[in-house]
């Protein structure tokens, strides 16, 4: 069966000779992997439209419970190619990618994710140069697949967090001084990043480039946010190597 919908190429990976397996983050069926015939042959019908970034108009082929469909048209809407040419950028970005591709399950519509993404590079377009944007599509992308860490109450007991500037990776949390063990790690916040963080919650992606902070808070919720995210990829990496047949 024939379906058609939009997406966004995340990563394409060498197959064979000449073809490719294709990762997009698709409007209508989440994250998608689909197979590509001779793409790298010169003179190919898909051009440089599996290149990653593009966000194409497509369509594939294949059956409901098929592994992987065939992609048998792409049609670009934006290439999307100064983000791609800039090095400094697309380091960012590929960051951005990754997230979509370790968190998100297969053939499972997630239009939030997919607009994030797309509006997030819109944005980028313009002004790939504000790290701000990087930190909020990831903050942004934990809400949506309900991975966002805790700031507000403890997360052991649910105390009222504030006051609390201790977070703790393996819970993915706060804690409070009752239910902290000796041997836990955390990672130190000072108020007025906890203030940032929270303050960053209520803004929107169109008006995000007003915002002023100081460099160390910039830093300090990078921090955390990239050690809770590294954490949860650990763990879900895991949880799929264990149900493995
Ligand atoms: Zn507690």
């Amino acid at each position: 069966m024939l379906k058609r919908t939009e997406g966004i190429v995340l990563k394409s990976s060498p197959f064979g000779e000449a073809d490719l397996i294709v990762t997009y983050l698709t409007r209508d069926y989440g994250l998608l992997k689909v197979f590509a015939k001779s793409p790298r042959k010169i003179k190919s019908r898909f051009g440089s439209s599996l290149e990653p970034l593009t966000y194409s108009r497509i369509a594939f082929i294949g059956k409901e419970d098929a592994n992987l469909p065939r992609l048998t048209q792409s049609d670009i809407i934006k290439a999307f190619h100064l983000l791609r040419d800039d090095l400094k950028c697309f380091l960012g970005i590929s960051e951005m990618l990754e997230l979509s591709i370790r968190f998100l399950p297969e053939k499972e519509p997630n239009f939030k994710a997919f607009k994030l993404l797309l509006d997030t590079l819109l944005r980028l377009e313009s002004d790939c140069s504000n790290k701000l944007y990087y930190l909020y599509y990831k903050i942004r992308f934990l809400e949506i697949t309900g991975y966002s860490p805790r700031f507000d109450a403890c997360g052991r007991c649910g105390a009222n967090g504030n006051g609390h500037h201790h977070f703790y990776v393996s819970h993915g949390s706060i804690m409070c001084e009752r239910c902290v063990g000796d041997r836990e790690s955390s990672i130190r916040m000072t108020d007025g990043t906890l203030k940032f963080y929270k303050s960053l919650l209520k803004w929107s992606l169109s008006n995000i480039n007003r915002v002023r902070a100081p460099e160390y808070f910039l830093s300090e919720v990078n921090n955390v946010i990239n050690s809770h995210i590294a954490y949860i990829a650990g763990s879900l990496k895991s949880f799929s190597f264990s149900n493995m047949p």
